[in-house]
């Protein structure tokens, strides 16, 4: 289990000794790594962690939810939030708008809640450029290029041509990795899981983090 330095530390009553600053927590790999397995297993596990959902510009589709899988909106608002400067990032992907949107991340930032973003590197440049000391940038490696491409062949219906695409696409997104602060190896679903956890939980203990304890540090020095 993750120490919970708040929101439990809330329900005993020591909310101001043990609250703590939020964090954003970025995972990204190449596709085939299983990231998307470990981002629902922390999203379903750890109520201090949640999801970042981007504004979009593209239709909703069948099954979606608005404001649990995107913001939908109109072009002119996507527009109007990117000139008031609402978003850390934003990109054109086939024709239609995605961003990120800054209020709520800054507000869960400060009530020490943490946020999941599973965006490639570029997207991880742009972040820690805006919110370096906010952000903890972790890398997922496939446990070796047969076991890559095995995952990335899928149903063995695609053709060589394709195959190969998504293994080039994957090398690339790779090469990235020295853009990050912590590399984990998923060999094992499990491990990598526990790993995940335990990097988590050192960077909630970061004493940056800690604001909490500033006014108790000074009690226990005062004596
Ligand atoms: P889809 O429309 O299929 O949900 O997503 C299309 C693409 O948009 C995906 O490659 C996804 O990674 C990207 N995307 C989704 N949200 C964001 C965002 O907030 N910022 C950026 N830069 N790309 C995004």
């Amino acid at each position: 289990a993750l120490p919970q330095t708040t929101p439990d530390s809330l329900a005993s009553g020591r909310a101001d000794a043990l609250h703590r600053r939020g964090l954003m927590l970025i995972l990204s790999s190449p596709s085939g790594a299983g990231k998307t397995t470990i981002a629902k297993r922390l999203l379903a596990h750890d109520p201090q962690i949640e999801a970042s959902v981007s504004a979009t510009t593209r239709p909703i589709r069948p099954g979606e939810v608005d404001g649990r899988d995107y913001h939908f909106v109109d072009r002119a608002e996507f527009d109007r939030m990117v000139e008031a400067n609402e978003f850390y990032e934003w990109a054109e992907v086939f024709g239609n708008c995605y961003g990120t949107p800054k209020a709520h991340i800054r507000a869960r930032l400060k009530e020490g809640g943490d946020t999941l973003f599973d965006i490639d590197w570029q997207g991880t440049q742009q972040l820690y450029q805006k919110a370096e000391a906010d952000v903890v940038r972790v890398f997922i490696l496939p446990p070796s290029i047969e076991e890559l491409r095995r995952r990335l062949t899928g149903r063995g219906t695609d053709s060589a041509e394709v195959i190969a695409a998504r293994m080039a696409r994957a090398k690339a997104e790779i090469s990235h990795w020295d853009g990050y602060d912590y590399v984990v190896v998923n060999d094992d679903v499990d491990a990598c899981y526990a790993q995940i956890c335990q990097i988590l939980a050192a960077e909630r203990l970061k004493r940056a983090r800690q604001t909490g304890l500033i006014g108790f540090v000074r009690e226990l020095t005062r004596a």
